[in-house]
């Protein structure tokens, strides 16, 4: 007879303890929470030299664009939960129908529990610790799995957490894909899931184990329509800006252009000068720009090489290029014109510096391409026809649709951010990252004595077969 080795989960026991705690918080007033995220605050704002480092050594990224796209999202999302929680915690009163007469009811937010944060590595501290505003906001414990490929990020999340929270309440548990693959065996409430699509579906498949709820921050292609109206300058100002920061490795940026043929010339010229003039030194982007960071690993930057090759060798011009460094993983932004619509380039997420342009000369070619491709996570246009953009809208399914600008999306404390589908669901940010975290609990208190309902009860006499036509056709 053979005898079964457990092997015992290396996270039970922080699981046991968060879950244990996660009960006696439910009896916490929002008071204490807001105070939890004043101290946030402080670990995010008393620390922000320690995270400049960490994203420089780990991403290349400037100071500055630190700030702009780690520090500031992370501050904000805190501000405004700290300003709200307040007004988001409240019970919603709802009315009830004459069927329901003499009941009150109302939605309750309770904690979900137990939540598990995973984040990915292209802007890892703003999107480990973004949503875990939202799940401390919602009353909840979390465990986070910050993302292995930026080490020096991970790293010091786990150190500050450490110095801020006590462990019953955040921990952080750094590894890789195994460590997730132990940390998904777990029970988990909620489990909040930023990465790639493939991923994703990894995480949905563990999470059916437990019935545990999730939301999937997703990628894809972020389509971006250019017609002959819109302000040429602007857009490529604003593409430049929101498809080269991060070098191209940002969830919403601009995957790939369809613009009007009439004025894709005019529109690459601007786009090339926009680059150079927002990235680079002197009219050069090189190595030496302090404006423009590096290709996570060796293994993206050998991917997105190929799906340029491949591109060209499908007959795409090159517009614009530099010389790239792969021993310094400094990829020089590429623009490809006349890209064929079924290279590898516009199969999969590129996820790089590397922006695709197709033309058209009728409308009507605009939304075949976009929709034969799976939803996007964002939907960009640019035109100054209302009707066009509104067209557009209607048509295409995506997490978001951004008009005249690009990214910004991400930033409104007052939008839900997520996908559908592909690109993720579920949504987070301020009260919609509230939400997520929390179920929506109905409570409803009956009266005492006779009620509508009680009209409905057995027998089913001449009585309740009068009621209930009754309500059928009047209520
Ligand atoms: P990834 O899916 O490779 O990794 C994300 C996280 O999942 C990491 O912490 C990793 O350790 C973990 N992981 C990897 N393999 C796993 C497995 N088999 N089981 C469980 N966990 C596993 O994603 P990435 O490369 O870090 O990030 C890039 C992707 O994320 C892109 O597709 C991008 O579009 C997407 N993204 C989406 C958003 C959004 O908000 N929608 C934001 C940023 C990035």
């Amino acid at each position: 007879m053979q005898t079964e080795t457990v092997v015992e989960n290396p996270y039970r026991q922080l699981f046991l303890a968060q879950q244990a705690n996660s009960i006696s918080l439910r009896a916490q007033s929002w008071k204490a929470r807001r105070k939890l995220l004043k101290g946030f605050l402080a670990f995010v704002t008393d620390n922000r030299s320690r995270i400049h480092q960490a994203l420089n050594a780990d991403l290349g990224k400037s100071e500055i664009e630190t700030d702009i796209s780690e520090v500031y999202p992370v501050v904000t999302e805190l501000k405004h939960a700290i300003n709200n929680l307040s007004n988001w915690v409240q019970p919603e009163p709802v009315d009830a129908p004459l069927t329901f007469l003499g009941t009150t009811s109302e939605v309750q937010y309770e904690p979900k529990g137990v939540c598990l944060i995973i984040g990915p590595w292209n802007f890892p501290f703003n999107l480990t610790l973004g949503p875990l505003v939202s799940c401390l906001a919602a009353g909840n414990t979390a465990i986070l799995k910050p993302s292995e490929f930026t080490g020096n990020t991970s790293r010091l999340i786990r150190e500050l957490v450490q110095e801020y929270f006590q462990e019953d309440q955040v921990a952080v548990i750094e590894g890789d894909a195994d460590t997730a693959a132990q940390l998904l065996k777990l029970p988990f409430d909620h489990i909040f899931f930023t990465g790639s699509t493939a991923v994703g579906k990894i995480v949905m498949r563990a999470a059916a184990d437990h019935l545990s709820s999730v939301t999937l921050e997703l990628g894809g292609k972020s389509p971006t329509v250019i017609d002959s109206s819109a302000n040429l300058r602007d857009a490529a100002k604003r593409i430049a800006f929101g498809k080269f920061l991060n070098v191209g490795q940002t969830c919403v940026a601009p995957d790939y252009v369809l613009i009007d043929k009439a004025v894709e010339r005019e529109f690459i010229e601007l786009l090339q000068q926009s680059i150079i003039s927002l990235f680079g030194v002197d009219g050069h982007l090189t190595p030496q720009s302090p404006h423009y960071g590096r290709i996570i690993n060796s293994r993206n930057f050998n991917r997105i090489d190929t799906l340029v090759q491949d591109a060209i060798r499908l007959g795409a011009t090159v517009e614009l290029n530099g010389t790239s460094d792969a021993a310094q993983r400094f990829f020089h932004p590429v623009i490809l014109s006349g890209v064929a619509v079924d290279s590898k380039i516009m199969a999969e997420e590129i996820f790089g510096p590397v922006l695709p342009i197709l033309s058209y000369t009728h409308e009507d070619e605009i939304l075949p391409i976009i929709q034969s491709r799976p939803k996007p996570l964002a939907f960009y246009i640019f035109s100054t026809r209302s009707a066009f953009r509104q067209k557009l809208t209607d048509a295409v399914s995506a997490g978001a649709v951004c008009m005249n600008d690009c990214v910004l999306q991400f930033s409104h404390p007052n939008l839900p951010f997520g996908g559908v589908n592909a690109s993720g669901f579920g949504k987070a940010h301020g009260r919609h990252g509230f939400l997520a975290f929390s179920n929506e609990k109905p409570v409803l208190k009956q009266k005492r004595g006779l009620t509508m309902s009680s009209f409905l009860y057995p027998p089913f006499n001449n009585r309740v077969k009068r009621t209930i036509n009754l309500m059928l056709r009047w209520l």
